[in-house]
């Protein structure tokens, strides 16, 4: 589903993204660690093209990553992404939120695309929130409002970049749960985050980041058990 060759990422003169190789398969989850700075938003930002990359190449599904036009506007609509900060629109009620892109760019009719609103929201467990505005709800409610809505585009793929990392502690579960279900319906999804539990409970596979490469990866057990490298060692004692 997704694939990508020796992508690197400048920024002027500063080299955050150093010959990544990785590949991501339909329907695996990808759980994404490492220090702060170590280029894991860069990446995820490289894969629905918020960020250009400086060179290499990455498909999603088989497609190159478009530059412009109508073909990055499909790919943003494949490639569903739910950052830190909700990024609700706050004005519109969660309901709109919701329904807003696939009525734009996926050219769904309001009946439908309100038919899918709710059954997502259902699905993240906040159906009753429907009618509020962003403000209304707790930081849990308006980040899985954002799931919902990423959803509602139908993507071949979602990105999480620590999708929980501004919220209370006590909310942090009832999204995870969310991702949890997620992922174990199929998608695929390759998530950044400090949630260790999470990514022992739900990653096929870990990738371990720092200075802008892929140090280590491999499947959650081993690694969190028997990280080959000084530095997953070092990090995973800070974090653990
Ligand atoms: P992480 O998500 O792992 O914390 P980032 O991908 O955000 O790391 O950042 C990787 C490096 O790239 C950092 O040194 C950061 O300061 C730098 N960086 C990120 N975005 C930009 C930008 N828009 N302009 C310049 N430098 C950036
Ligand atoms: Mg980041």
């Amino acid at each position: 589903m997704i694939q990508i060759q020796a992508l690197n990422k400048w920024f002027g003169d500063h080299h955050v993204l150093h010959d990544v190789d990785l590949e991501v398969a339909q329907g695996e989850v990808l759980v994404v660690i490492g220090p702060s700075g170590s280029g894991k938003s860069t990446l995820c930002r490289c894969l629905n093209r918020l960020e250009s990359a400086s060179s290499g190449t990455i498909r999603i599904d088989g497609v190159p990553v478009p530059e412009e036009g109508r073909e990055l506007a499909r790919l943003r609509a494949d490639v569903g992404m739910v950052f830190q900060s909700f990024n609700l629109f706050q004005h519109k009620t969660v309901l709109e939120n919701v329904v807003l892109a696939p009525m734009k760019v996926r050219g769904v009719g309001r009946a439908e695309a309100e038919r899918t609103a709710r059954e997502l929201l259902e699905r993240v467990g906040i159906a009753e929130q429907a009618g509020k505005l962003p403000a209304r709800l707790s930081g849990g409610q308006q980040q899985r409002a954002a799931i919902a809505r990423a959803l509602a585009m139908r993507p071949k793929v979602m990105l999480f970049d620590e999708p929980t990392s501004a919220l209370d502690p006590e909310m942090v579960g009832e999204v995870l749960d969310v991702m949890a279900g997620l992922a174990a319906d199929g998608m695929t999804m390759v998530v950044v985050t400090h949630e260790m539990g999470f990514a022992r409970r739900a990653a096929d596979r870990v990738v371990f980041m720092d200075g802008g490469r892929i140090v280590e990866t491999g499947r959650p057990d081993t690694f969190f058990e028997a990280p080959r490298t000084d530095r997953a060692r070092d990090f995973l004692a800070k974090v653990l």
